[in-house]
């Protein structure tokens, strides 16, 4: 069995991205500048923008953090939103995920300009990406493609079943390792939460992705001796064992699966790490373009 280091990956990755940086400042060209949209003060959110800003920083990236109050209203966060459409200073944005309840979130999405989506969650970048043209690919998605080409993980005519369709993992997941393309061709089955013999379908995978959200659901019974097995899911459950009084959990019993796999990622440590590197590319691929 081999554990796909996300750590390791994505940090190869954010070395590559800093020597473009390096290249670009030499030659006086504009240093890439991502802005992140924080509404409320919701405190995972805060978490993974922080974490956002860090990563900029690490690669030489320019970043803004606007933090905007829960109670803007859907206009006035429209408003805030071209601002940002219209600032050339600005390369690429992301409006933290979820935001309040009284805001649509799919009329922020749309009001995005598609040439600054780096989160890939416009209508017109996920079209692009369904039609495998050169797009904004969802980060989650994007780090799942990086960690598999990285380890040079066959892909072509594998069955990948994808557990899960959210907008932002499963559904993009399965479009990609659909596609005519490495990683991808595969023949693809998208599962959820109302598909019947869910562990059946599991046992004909030679790849299984699991984004679900639900802690070490996916356990040795649902997996064929040699699969290889992504785990998305990250949970935050109480623990005795940690100073923090809890620890994170995928989607995969890990111990048990991984005695059957050919390849695993760890939670921690497997695609959270790629996720964060995958909107880095993201913000360097709206400079480029
Ligand atoms: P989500 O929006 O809650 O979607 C969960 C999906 O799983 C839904 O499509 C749901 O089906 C399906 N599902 C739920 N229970 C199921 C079951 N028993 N059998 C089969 N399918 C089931 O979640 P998400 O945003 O995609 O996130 C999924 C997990 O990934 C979470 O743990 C999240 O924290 C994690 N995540 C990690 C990263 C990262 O960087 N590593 C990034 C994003 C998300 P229905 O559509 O029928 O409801």
């Amino acid at each position: 069995m081999i554990k796909l280091d996300g750590i390791h990956v994505s940090t190869e990755i954010k070395k590559q991205i800093a020597t473009e940086v390096l290249a670009l400042k030499n030659n006086c060209k504009k240093i890439p500048h991502l802005a992140a949209v924080l509404v409320g003060d919701d405190g995972a959110s805060e978490t993974y923008v922080n974490a956002k800003v860090k990563d900029c920083a690490e690669v030489g990236f320019q970043s803004t953090l606007i933090r905007l109050p829960s109670t803007i209203s859907e206009n006035e966060l429209i408003t805030e939103i071209n601002k940002l459409n219209n600032n050339d200073a600005i390369d690429g944005f992301i409006v933290q995920l979820p935001i309040p309840k009284h805001i649509n979130e799919q009329i922020i999405i749309k009001t995005i300009a598609p040439n600054k989506d780096v989160d890939g969650f416009h209508p017109q970048s996920v079209g692009k990406m369904a039609l495998n043209l050169h797009t904004f690919i969802p980060a989650t998605p994007l780090g799942v493609l990086k960690l598999i080409e990285h380890y040079k993980i066959e892909t072509a005519g594998k069955h990948c079943v994808v557990i899960g369709r959210s907008h932002i993992v499963g559904s993009p997941m399965s479009i990609l390792m659909g596609r005519n393309a490495y990683p991808g061709n595969c023949t693809v089955t998208l599962t959820h939460s109302k598909t019947k013999n869910l562990k059946e379908i599991c046992l004909t995978a030679d790849i299984i992705i699991a984004a679900l959200g639900k802690p070490e659901f996916l356990t040795a019974d649902y997996v064929k001796q040699g699969a290889v097995v992504i785990d998305v899911g990250i949970t935050r459950v109480k623990s005795d064992l940690t100073k923090s009084g809890y620890k994170l959990l995928g989607d995969v019993k890990y111990d048990e699966v991984s005695a059957k796999c050919s390849y695993i990622t760890p939670v921690p440590g497997g695609v959270g790490p790629m996720t964060r590197a995958a909107l880095l590319l993201n913000t360097l691929f709206a400079v480029k373009k």
